[in-house]
C-alpha cells in the first residue's frame, strides 16, 4: 500500500511539474511572438526584415535551446525566419486552425518543440507569425526528476518496511508476552492472570477480557470440583449407612423379625441412594443442555394441585393441613414432567420444613404482566436473607444437621430453579426467619 501511495504521489508530482513547465513554455512563446512582431519591419516593396537581426540570430548550435520565428504572407509565402540555434522546418504555411489553436507540442527532426502561430499586424499589414521553442530542457529536467524518484522509491520503501517492522515489533511485544503467559495457564494454574498493559489501550482491554474469562473459568472449575467433592460425600453417607446396617445384620443370633428390619433399613438407604443418583443425573443432563423439553399446553394451577394431592400423605404424617387454591386459569406452554418435578420439590420442602401440625398453602394467580405465579407458602422456620441466593446452589443446606433428618441432599431447589429457567421463568423467594417461607414459581403465560 505504501509502495502504491508513493508511486501515485510520484506520478502526481511529475504530472503537475510537467503541466507547470508547459505553462511556462507557453508564456515564453507569447513573449517570443511579441518580440518577433515588434522586431520585424515591412519595407515599401513588401519585403520583411528584422529591425534587430541579433534578436533571432543563431547564437548556439545546440538545438535543445532553440527559439524559432517565422513570418508568412497572406498568400502563404515564407517571408522571414530566424533561429537562435540550428534552423528548423516548422511546417507549411500555418492553417486557419493552427492560427487559433492553443500551442502544440510536436516532434520535428527528432527534436521536441512547442509551436504556436497567430495572425498579427506588422506595420499595418496582417501576417501569420509562427514561433517555436525547444522542449528538450524541460524533458531533461522532468527525466532527471523521474530518475530521482525511481531511485528514491526502493529506498523509501525499504526504510518504511524497516521502520514498520520495528514499530510493529514494539507494539506487538506485549501480545507475544500474553501468548507466553496464556500457554502457562492450565487447569492446575487457573489462578494465573495475564499482565495488563498500563496504557489502557486495545491490548489492555484484550488482556482484561481474557483475565475475566479466566476468572469465570476458574470459578466454574472450582464449582465443578466442589460439586464432585459434595456428590462423593453425599453418596458416601448412604453407602456407609448401608454397610453398617449390613454389618449389624451379620451379627449372630438374630430373629426373623430383626432380619426383616435390617433388610427394610438397607432398602431405605438404597432408595435414598437411587433418588440422589437420579437427581444428580438429571441435574448434570440439564446443565449439559441434553434434557429436551416436551412442550405442551397445560394448566399450571391444576398441575400444582395434582402434585399437592399426591403429597397429601406426607403432610398428613406431619399433621399438616395442605390447601390448594387454583381457580385461576393458568395456561402455560411447558414440559409436564419437568414442571411436576419442580413443583414437587417445592411442596416437598414446604412439608419437610413446615411446622408439625401447621399449614401449607398453594395459590396460583395471574400477575399484572400476564405471568403465572404459583406460590407455595409454609409456616416453617423461614430462611434468613443471607441464604436466599445460596439455597438454590447444589448441595447447599441451611442447617446441615437439621436438614439431614428429612433426608434432602440439597439438590431439590437447584433442580426446581433449572426447570423454571428452562421455561423462561424464575423462582422467587420471600421469607422472614421464624415466619415461614413462600417460594413462587413464576412462568410466562401461554401465547394466545
Ligand atoms: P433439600 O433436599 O435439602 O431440601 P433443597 O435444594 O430442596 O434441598 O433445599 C436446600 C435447602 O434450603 C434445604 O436444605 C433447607 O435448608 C432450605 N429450604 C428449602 N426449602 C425450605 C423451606 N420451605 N423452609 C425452610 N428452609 C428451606
Amino acid at each position: 500500500m505504501l509502495g502504491l501511495t508513493l508511486a501515485l504521489y510520484g506520478a502526481g508530482t511529475w504530472a503537475l511539474l510537467r503541466s507547470h513547465a508547459r505553462d511556462e513554455l507557453d508564456h515564453r512563446l507569447e513573449e517570443d511572438l511579441g518580440r518577433a512582431v515588434r522586431g520585424a519591419a515591412v519595407a515599401a516593396d513588401g519585403t520583411v526584415w528584422w529591425r534587430n537581426p541579433a534578436e533571432f540570430a543563431r547564437r548556439t548550435s545546440d538545438p535543445s535551446r532553440g527559439h524559432w520565428a517565422e513570418i508568412w504572407s497572406g498568400e502563404g509565402r515564407l517571408l522571414l525566419d530566424g533561429a537562435t540555434s540550428q534552423p528548423l522546418e516548422l511546417g507549411p504555411v500555418p492553417s486557419t486552425h493552427e492560427l487559433h489553436a492553443e500551442p502544440r507540442s510536436r516532434r520535428i527532426d527528432g527534436r521536441r518543440v512547442r509551436v504556436m502561430a497567430r495572425l498579427q499586424p506588422i506595420d499595418g499589414q496582417l501576417f501569420a507569425v509562427r514561433v517555436a521553442i525547444s522542449e528538450e530542457p524541460m524533458h531533461h529536467r522532468l527525466g532527471d526528476l523521474l530518475k530521482g524518484l525511481a531511485a528514491a522509491f526502493p529506498l523509501m520503501l525499504g526504510l518504511a518496511a524497516l521502520g514498520g517492522r520495528a514499530v510493529l515489533g514494539r507494539a506487538l511485544a506485549p501480545l507475544a508476552e500474553m501468548a507466553r503467559r496464556a500457554h502457562r495457564i492450565s487447569a492446575e494454574r487457573l489462578s494465573d492472570r495475564l499482565a495488563v498493559p498500563e496504557d489502557g489501550g486495545e491490548l489492555a482491554q484484550l488482556a482484561a477480557a481474557f483475565n475475566e474469562a479466566f476468572a469465570r473459568l476458574e470459578q466454574s472449575f472450582g464449582q465443578l470440583q466442589r460439586f464432585t467433592a459434595d456428590a462423593s460425600h453425599e453418596l458416601r453417607t448412604p453407602l456407609t449407612a448401608l454397610r453398617s446396617v449390613g454389618e449389624v445384620g451379620l451379627a449372630p443370633g438374630k430373629s426373623a423379625a430383626e432380619y426383616r428390619e435390617v433388610v427394610a433399613s438397607m432398602l431405605e438407604e438404597a432408595d435414598r441412594l437411587t433418588r440422589l443418583v437420579d437427581a444428580l443425573l438429571q441435574l448434570s443432563r440439564a446443565e449439559a443442555g441434553r434434557l429436551a423439553l416436551h412442550v405442551e399446553r397445560l394448566d399450571l394451577g391444576a398441575l400444582a394441585c395434582d402434585v399437592a394431592q399426591q403429597l397429601a400423605v406426607l403432610a398428613e404424617e406431619r399433621g399438616q393441613q395442605l390447601a390448594c387454591d387454583s381457580c385461576a386459569r393458568a395456561e402455560i406452554d411447558g414440559d409436564r414432567v419437568v414442571l411436576r418435578m419442580a413443583v414437587m420439590n417445592l411442596i416437598d420442602n414446604a412439608i419437610k420444613y413446615g411446622r408439625v401440625g401447621g399449614r401449607v398453602e398453594l395459590a396460583t394467580t395471574t400477575r399484572d404482566d400476564g405471568a403465572i405465579d404459583v406460590a407455595i407458602r409454609d409456616d416453617g422456620p423461614g430462611i434468613s436473607p443471607e441464604h436466599h441466593e445460596r439455597v438454590f446452589d447444589r448441595f447447599f443446606r441451611v442447617d446441615r444437621d437439621r436438614a439431614r433428618v428429612p433426608g434432602g441432599a440439597g439438590l431439590g431447589l437447584a433442580l426446581a430453579r433449572w426447570a423454571a429457567e428452562a421455561h423462561g421463568g424464575r423462582i422467587e423467594l420471600e421469607s422472614t426467619p421464624g415466619a415461614g417461607s413462600t417460594f413462587r414459581l413464576v412462568l410466562p403465560a401461554a401465547a394466545r
